[in-house]
């Protein structure tokens, strides 16, 4: 049924459908699988209204949570009207002891982007617990201190800082004004230079909302689920996909959990209806 919401069950167990043309019907199906979403980007059509119908039965559901979003960060003037949308390319993002490679983007609200999405559900917990939290940026991570600090030492003396370190290291403008950000007076020593580009801190003061992230943290509790992804309090029950509580970087891994919980769980619908008699 396209153009359909399921709305609950009926005093009798069924399912209650309501159709775009506002018919309702009642569907009484052998098993049911629910693959209904998590609760980021609801406008697409998973709201997460299905957490109400589940606690109704009293299916213990992990609050929802944005994974995979961007950060807030009160950038200071330059990097949010010069830079929003700008890459930070080939940098090394940290937070935790945890270091993922690859590509941030500056936005006028903070950063997002492939290596801020990896590394959210830390970020995240954090920011559960503290006001800010610091993210730290290498713009270098292909050259240690000493290789930066000599290459910043030969250059002309008479250049720009900002020309100098665009010319000898290869920065952007973006990467530059990072350096910058806050009235920051970069050092005029080559290896403390060096040592701020290998570790910019970025505060962030915030994290996007569920409705601006790419999925979401949180869900139906495993523990209410049998090894068959059915519902252990709703036999014939059975549930998939972002609903259930586990999270996973972007890049084809929440796609993949999505497919694999779905295959599993079909093959527990396969498996109740072979041996449960007519
Ligand atoms: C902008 C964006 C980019 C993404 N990029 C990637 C990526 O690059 N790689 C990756 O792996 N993943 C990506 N994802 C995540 C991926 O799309 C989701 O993890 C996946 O679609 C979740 O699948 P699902 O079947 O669990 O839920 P959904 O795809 O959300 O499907 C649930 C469906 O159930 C419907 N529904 C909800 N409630 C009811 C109801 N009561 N009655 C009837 N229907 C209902 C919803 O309308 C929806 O169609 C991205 C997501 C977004 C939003």
């Amino acid at each position: 049924m396209t153009r359909a919401q399921w709305l609950g069950w009926t005093g009798e167990g069924a399912l209650l459908i309501a159709h775009g043309d506002g018919r309702l019907e009642e569907v009484k199906p052998d098993a049911t699988l629910l693959g209904l979403g998590g609760a980021s980007w609801p406008r697409l059509g998973s709201s997460a209204a299905w957490v109400d119908l589940l606690a109704s039965r009293h299916i213990a559901v992990t609050p929802f949570a944005p994974s995979n979003c961007g950060f807030n960060v009160e950038w200071s003037g330059i990097l949010r009207t010069r830079h929003a949308g700008a890459p930070l390319k080939h940098a090394a993002f940290t937070f935790a002891g945890r270091t993922v490679r690859g590509e941030a983007v500056v936005t006028d609200y903070g950063i997002e982007g492939g290596a801020i999405y990896a590394l959210s559900p830390l970020l995240r917990r954090s920011l559960e617990d503290h006001d800010k939290t610091t993210l730290m940026v290498d713009l270098s991570p292909e050259h240690d201190v000493a290789y930066l600090a000599n290459r910043i030492a030969r250059q002309d003396k008479g250049s720009s800082l900002s020309n100098l370190l665009r010319k000898a290291l290869g920065l952007s403008p973006a990467a530059i004004s990072l350096l910058r950000e806050g009235d920051r007076d970069l050092p005029h020593d080559p290896e403390a230079l060096a040592r701020l580009i290998k570790a910019v801190p970025v505060p962030l003061t915030g994290i996007q909302p569920l409705t601006r992230a790419i999925s979401s943290a949180g869900g139906i509790d495993w523990a209410e689920l049998d090894a068959r992804f059915m519902l252990k309090k709703l036999p014939g029950v059975f549930a998939a996909g972002e609903m259930l509580d586990w999270e996973a970087p972007t890049g084809g891994y929440l796609l993949q959990a999505v497919f694999a919980t779905g295959w599993a769980a079909a093959k527990g619908v396969e498996a109740l209806l072979r041996f449960t008699p007519p």
